[in-house]
């Protein structure tokens, strides 16, 4: 959903944003900059993948979707700051998604680079449901079913497992990265921050001598990344999120390098204006409830207000709020303001 924004000061990646390019790559500092990779078919068109020098090479946050077209993005976009897929020597991955983890396998692959992640997200990749596509969908259409999906809602929003195949290859990291823990680059004094929340490893990177946070999905300049229930993860994603924005909120820093979008300024207040669209939700999902007491989440998900009318949303991205629904459901029930039923699906009821 689409919040007036802070102060832009990547000026070049909003001119691109509008007239629907790539941005260019940027050199942000003596040792550090950002290329752009794009992402197939997907209306956030790219990730942000930055690199900082070390003098013995370069590493990477994030490394972009896994496909031809983005690996030769990168290996451009290298090319164009004097280097080559052999200097990377290691890669930092804010996230299990495939825009950020898909290429850190072909990167180790071509130069022995070593990947990075929480152990949260490391433990979520180590599920079967990410090794096997059957399994995959097994399990979503059951986690959908859970949600109140009938069958046929539940198999045809999931889809095939010929979709799901590429996502059972991602590369596990060889290295784990701590709440708190300096990041292995040399020069650098770049501190790992866990924010749970978009998944539960998700971490941010502050560059304590140059004041810049990493954010990658947790804060963008202009929407507001997904915070979705995930089947076989018991933790509840809005509560995480909401903590970690707190926590991020006061990061004495000047300028906030998102995954996505474009750079800016004013972290506060950014935090401030995403903490107050999801209590809109909030609100306006207990509102819904009250309209259908006993409603399950897939039919409450529909009573809500999107950004294109209801019926538009198919496949995943009716799966999306849906399960964006749930996280809300779930954090209206820990403040007591609804209750479920303990049927499967369960049926959620205003308190009086
Ligand atoms: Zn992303």
């Amino acid at each position: 959903m689409e919040i007036t924004g802070p102060e832009i000061t990547g000026t070049e990646q909003r001119e691109a944003w509008l007239r629907r390019v790539m941005p260019p790559v940027e050199q942000l500092a003596t040792d550090l900059w950002s290329i752009p990779v794009p992402i197939p078919d997907n209306p956030l068109r790219y990730v942000s993948s930055y690199a900082f020098g070390t003098g013995e090479g370069l590493v990477l946050i994030d490394a972009g979707w896994g496909s031809e077209e983005a690996w030769q993005s990168l290996l451009a976009g290298l090319a164009s700051i004097g280097a080559g897929i052999a200097d990377v020597r290691g890669v930092l991955v804010t996230h299990l998604h495939f825009d950020h983890i898909g290429l850190a396998g072909r990167i180790r692959q071509a130069c022995g680079a070593w990947i990075a992640l929480h152990p949260a997200d490391q433990a979520v990749l180590g599920l079967p449901d990410y090794r096997d596509a059957e399994v995959a969908v097994a399990r979503e259409v059951e986690f959908l079913r859970g949600l109140g999906a009938s069958p046929a809602e539940a198999a045809d929003a999931v889809g095939a497992a010929a979709e799901w195949e590429q996502f059972t290859a991602i590369a596990l990291p060889d290295r784990l990265l701590e709440d708190e823990e300096l990041a292995d680059v040399p020069g650098w004094k770049l501190r790992a921050l866990h924010t749970p929340g978009h998944t539960p490893g998700h971490l941010c990177f502050v560059d304590e001598r140059s004041r810049r946070l990493f954010s990658g999905d947790h804060v963008l300049p202009r929407i507001t990344p997904n915070i979705s229930a995930q089947r076989g993860d018991p933790a509840s994603p809005l509560r995480s999120y909401l903590d970690s924005l707190a926590r991020t909120r006061d990061l004495d820093v000047d300028e906030v390098l998102p995954a996505h979008e474009w750079r800016f300024r004013g972290l506060a207040g950014r935090v401030d204006a995403i903490t107050a669209h999801h209590e809109r939700r909030l609100a306006e999902l207990l509102a819904a409830v009250r309209r259908h007491p006993g409603a399950a989440p897939w039919e409450l998900a529909g009573q809500l207000t999107w950004s294109r009318p209801w019926a538009e949303y198919g496949g995943q991205m009716r799966i999306f709020a849906v399960t964006e629904t749930a996280a809300h459901l779930d954090l209206l029930e820990h403040r007591g303001l609804v209750t479920a039923s303990e049927t499967r699906p369960p049926g959620y009821t205003a308190t009086a």
